[in-house]
């Protein structure tokens, strides 16, 4: 048997995050994760540090998404400094281009709502319209209503991101265990025992981030976890000299040149294969915002799922029936990641989580709470 002081199950992002968080505390840390057959949505997403659009009448997720962003830039020196792989962390700000005139005004009164909800905090945000967008962005096309502009907006590349988690992870002792997909999982209060990959694993405390395995994982410590996949697809351009001189939220342009295009937002239960109609609208729509890329190359298409819960919030619990129990997944892994290795470990390691993310709980999908 193998004894651990946390096993974590899932080496995604959320769970390579927070594996990382707790070897950093000097925890004894096992990352269990299936593999290849699994969906994966860490490695299928934009990479977003994405904040602007988070939180519109919860304003708990509006500020744990910024406390992230703000993080995120001496996260992203550390994991440079562990392990010398360069996430490619960008922190400038980033504009949601709205296409008609209707789509400007609808994210007018959001933005202005974010404001509000913001309270002390406050939100600070620019409408921009075509003009003022235009002396920013010269490379916007003719029929672009404008844009909103938040400087709490960044990205990095989600790849690098998970190399590095997984490779500090190693160097602060944690070990990983590819191809172990958890097959049992025997709970008793504090004290965890899992089969994966011919091993048991066995620990105080444990956390599932396996992001869509979580729902199943999740009944057998008592913690229900109601996450379903929703589909996104994205397009990858050829290199092409810089030229988008800011990040948006559905073209991005990567430090080694290609462009993103994102991406789609669809029920399609676990198909995740790619669609020609969604290609084209996808393409349509970035060409409708920089008409430059109608001469720029697609070279590759892919799918992937998100791990959505009902509302679109995380979902952070511990089980009552099983202490020591975690569950943490959200739809934006990328985002959150510095929030996860540096806050939600802490919490974990205390072996409570604390009212700053209790809005985030599970009790919100009680029958008895929703009535
Ligand atoms: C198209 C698209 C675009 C996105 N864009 C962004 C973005 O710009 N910014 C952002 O912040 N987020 C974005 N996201 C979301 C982000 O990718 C996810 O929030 C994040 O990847 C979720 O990570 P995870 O670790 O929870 O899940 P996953 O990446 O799905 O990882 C779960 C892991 O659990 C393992 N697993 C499952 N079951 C078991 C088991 N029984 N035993 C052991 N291991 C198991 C699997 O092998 C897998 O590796 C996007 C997602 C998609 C699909």
């Amino acid at each position: 048997m193998r004894r651990y002081d946390t096993l974590i199950i899932g080496g995604g992002l959320v769970g390579s995050a927070v594996a990382y968080g707790l070897a950093r505390r000097g925890l004894k840390v096992a990352l269990l994760d299936e593999g290849d057959i699994a969906f994966r949505a860490s490695r299928g997403n934009f990479g977003l540090v994405w904040v602007q659009s988070k939180g519109l009448g919860v304003p708990e997720y509006q500020r744990w998404t910024r406390q992230s962003s703000m993080l995120w830039d001496d996260f992203a020196v550390e994991l440079k400094n562990e392990t010398g792989v360069e996430c490619a962390h960008e922190h400038r700000g980033g504009l949601h281009i709205c296409i008609t005139e209707k789509d400007f005004a609808e994210r007018k009164k959001a933005m202005q709502q974010l404001h509000l909800e913001a309270g002390e905090t406050r939100f600070e945000y620019e409408m921009l319209d075509h003009a003022q967008l235009k002396k920013l962005m010269p490379e916007i096309g003719p029929e672009v209503a404008g844009a909103s502009f938040t400087p709490y907006d960044g990205a990095a590349n989600p790849l690098y991101l998970l190399r590095s988690l997984h490779a500090a992870l190693l160097k602060r002792g944690g070990e990983y265990f590819p191809h172990s997909k958890v097959m049992a999982l025997k709970a008793a209060a504090n004290d965890f025992t899992v089969s994966a990959g011919g091993e048991t694993f066995n620990a105080p405390k444990i956390v599932l981030a396996a992001g869509l395995g979580n729902r199943e994982l999740g009944a057998l410590v008592g913690l229900n976890v109601p996450v379903a996949p929703v589909r996104g697809q994205i397009l990858v351009t050829e290199r092409v000299k810089p030229i988008l001189s800011m990040l948006t939220i559905w073209v991005r342009q990567m430090a080694e040149g290609g462009l993103l295009i994102g991406e789609s937002r669809e029920e399609a239960g676990f198909n995740d294969a790619t669609t020609p109609d969604v290609q084209q609208f996808l393409a349509k729509r970035a060409i409708t915002m920089f008409p430059f890329l109608r001469d720029v190359r697609i070279v590759r298409h892919w799918s992937a799922l998100r791990v959505m819960a009902p509302d679109g919030l995380p979902i952070y619990e511990q089980s009552a029936q099983y202490p020591g129990a975690f569950v943490a997944t959200c739809h934006s892994g990328v985002t959150l990641a510095a929030a996860h290795a540096l806050r939600y470990a802490e919490f974990v390691d205390a072996g409570a989580l604390p009212a700053e993310i209790a809005r985030f709980s599970n009790k919100r999908f009680d029958v008895q709470n929703a009535a």
